[in-house]
């Protein structure tokens, strides 16, 4: 697995990164032990470098998964927070459930923003920053589906790190095209910035191309892409493309398209909440009701635990 710089961080990571939103709770809910094993095939593969946030719920699996291995992985992880105590709060919740002394990357989790959360949340970036001259995190970064928020932090000395949304198809990007991204993305590897993708197979939407939609996000100057892997074979298949191999016919066998689909259930009481939170403006209420766009759906599930009436599945 190759090993790059992540921007002029002084921390260097696979090119593979494992992305645990899947596991958790938002989507797959593995039970814990298997999650965690999931995550160690992983690591024992050369994966250095994992990544999650608060929201995601997934902290009791990686420190299962570090038991044996502290120290040698990279742990990204991303808050909501938009003020000083509650940016402290998340970094420090985030070391004590994953049993580490320090976080490597602590990232303003910013997904369907514009450049105005600089000022919006200045004093939890404030925080991130004094985090870091204690110690306490190595790394400030962002985490975004908004190319303005890309181009914007890729011009602020306070951010290490970015992690745009960014695939093939450009499925997912807000405030621009799949173009104007890769251009961001350019210009902030271009200032040292250590760059993550995320969402490079669209939530699984890409599954049917996943070599062609991997290798194109590895061309582009990022350090690492964030990939979620729920299965041995899943791994074994996206490792095998990471280090220009053949996917065995066998685990190419195993590895189909993904049936998962968001579901709102009758009970809806159509208030609104999922519209507000969604990332891609995927759903929306109609007629006193949650509609799913399934085009641009891209199954995060990041709506699914703010519904006050347990009314979204994502199965
Ligand atoms: S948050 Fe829940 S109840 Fe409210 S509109 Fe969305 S699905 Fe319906
Ligand atoms: S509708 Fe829900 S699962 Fe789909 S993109 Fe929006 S937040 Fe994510």
């Amino acid at each position: 697995m190759e090993v790059r710089n992540l921007g002029n961080t002084g921390i260097s990571v696979s090119t593979l990164c494992y992305g645990a939103l899947p596991i958790g709770p938002l989507q797959a809910d593995m039970p814990l032990r298997e999650g965690a094993a999931l995550i160690g095939y992983c690591l024992d593969r050369g994966v250095n470098f994992i990544d999650t946030a608060q929201v995601y719920k997934t902290y009791p699996y990686i420190r299962e998964a570090l038991r044996e291995r502290r120290g040698t992985v990279v742990i990204a992880t991303k808050a909501q927070a938009a003020d000083y105590r509650g940016m402290r709060e998340a970094i420090e919740q985030a070391a004590a459930e994953m049993g580490v002394e320090r976080i490597d990357i602590m990232y303003l989790h910013a997904a369907r923003v514009t450049p105005g959360v600089f000022v919006e949340r200045r004093e939890a970036i404030r925080c991130l920053c004094d985090a870091k001259a204690e110690g306490l995190i190595r790394a400030v970064g962002v985490s975004t589906h908004s190319v303005e928020v890309v181009r914007a932090a890729a011009e602020m000395a306070e951010i290490d790190v970015i992690m745009p949304v960014v695939n093939i198809e450009g499925t997912g990007i807000v405030s621009g095209d799949l173009d104007d991204m890769v251009s961001a993305i350019e210009r902030a590897a271009g200032n040292g910035k250590g760059v993550v993708a995320q969402k490079a197979l669209a939530g699984g939407h890409l599954i049917d191309r996943f070599r062609e939609a991997l290798e194109f996000v590895l061309r582009l100057p990022v350090s690492s892409v964030a990939v979620g892997m729920l299965s041995r074979h899943e791994v074994d298949a996206d490792i095998a493309v990471f280090e220009g191999r053949q996917v065995p016919e066998e685990t190419l066998s195993r590895i189909g398209k993904v049936n998962k689909s968001l579901r709102v259930q009758r009970f809806c009481k159509g208030c609104g909440t999922c519209e507000r939170v969604c990332p891609n403006s995927a759903i929306k209420v109609f007629g006193g009701t949650a509609v799913v766009d399934g085009a641009k759906c891209i199954l995060c599930g990041y709506c699914c635990p703010v519904c006050p009436e347990f009314a979204l599945r994502l199965a």
